[in-house]
């Protein structure tokens, strides 16, 4: 009889041959659609799993704009990679800023189009910690800040055949449960819903509303651009061929990055894989879904 170690073993092991026949896709000459004149966007890039986005997808040969709320900080980082002879820009953006994201689209507009956008995000919840004490901080940046960016640049974003592409990062667990059907979902629930939780921690009652028990502000804030990924997805497939935008979410995983006091079980280089892949994807019609390890997860 097959025990279930040996049965999760098998699962496993399955799993990786599927990942590293995945891993061919979109990699190969035949299907890379992308040129030197592509380029992405990321927020949130001087370090952890941003940075390693703008690496990899500069290392793939795409034009890639690091973005940094910090100048001194984003230009430094920017430098590592430029001197690894990487074709990698800068420019200052905090997502919380409204004249920071307006400057930075006007700059865009002047020096380029542009294909992809990637989330920055903040947590104040390390280990085991529950505090909501930030929860308005950790909403605004990582809910409103990404729809906030995303809306201001979906205009700049180009219309290549191949579709131009948004990709979030976010958690997944607690927060699944929680999802509506997407079908019926509206950006006014997501708000409405955000808003909810914000007053009930003013209040003092969030313990007792049916929210994630753990990280609860941060799960929230990821429930919600998960929602809004959705939501938006349905929204830009309506546009004619050629117009095509594709919005997915990913979950990086528990990675070693300053989120996590560097005590998650995967490097920011692995981390930051699935939201690459996602955003090189050939002929996309994956739009509105949400991955981990290159895989869908259904809610
Ligand atoms: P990180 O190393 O702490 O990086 C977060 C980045 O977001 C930093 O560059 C930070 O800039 C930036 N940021 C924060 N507020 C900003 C604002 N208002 N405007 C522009 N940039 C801002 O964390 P990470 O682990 O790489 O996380 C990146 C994303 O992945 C987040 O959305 C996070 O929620 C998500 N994620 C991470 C994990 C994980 O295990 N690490 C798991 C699931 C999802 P400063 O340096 O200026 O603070």
């Amino acid at each position: 009889m097959v025990g279930s170690k040996e049965k999760s073993k098998e699962k496993r092991d399955k799993r990786l041959q599927e990942i590293s026949l995945l891993r061919t896709i979109p990699y190969s000459d035949h299907q890379r659609w992308w040129t030197s004149e592509t380029v992405a966007v990321v927020t949130g890039a001087n370090r952890g799993i941003g940075f390693e986005m703008v690496r990899q997808l500069a290392g793939h040969g795409l034009t890639v704009i690091l973005t940094s709320r910090d100048e001194n900080v984003g230009v430094e980082a920017a430098k590592v990679l430029q001197e690894g002879g990487f074709n990698v820009d800068f420019h200052r953006l905090d997502i919380l800023d409204s004249s920071s994201i307006q400057d930075f689209c006007k700059w865009i507009k002047e020096k380029y189009g542009f294909i992809d956008i990637n989330n920055a995000g903040v947590n104040y919840n390390v280990g085991s910690d529950n505090s909501v004490e930030f929860s308005h901080m950790v909403i605004s940046t990582n809910y409103y800040g990404t729809k906030n960016i995303i809306k201001a640049m979906i205009p700049l974003m180009r219309h290549a055949s191949q579709g131009a592409r948004i990709v979030n990062k976010l958690e997944n667990e607690a927060v699944r449960a929680k999802l509506i059907d997407v079908d019926s979902l509206t950006e006014e629930m997501v708000d409405k819903t955000v808003s909810e939780f914000l007053k009930q921690v003013e209040e003092g009652t969030w313990e007792s509303g049916g929210w994630p028990h753990s990280f609860t502000d941060y799960s929230v804030s990821k429930m919600a651009v998960n929602a809004y990924t959705r939501v938006l997805a349905k929204e830009l497939s309506e546009r004619p061929e050629g117009e095509k935008i594709y919005a997915n979410c990913f979950c990086p995983g528990w990675v070693k990055t300053a989120m996590t006091g560097y005590a998650g079980n995967i490097s920011a280089e692995d981390g930051a894989d699935t939201g690459v892949w996602l955003a090189l994807l050939p002929d996309q019609a994956i739009t509105g879904k949400f991955f981990a390890e290159r895989r869908e997860i259904n809610f």
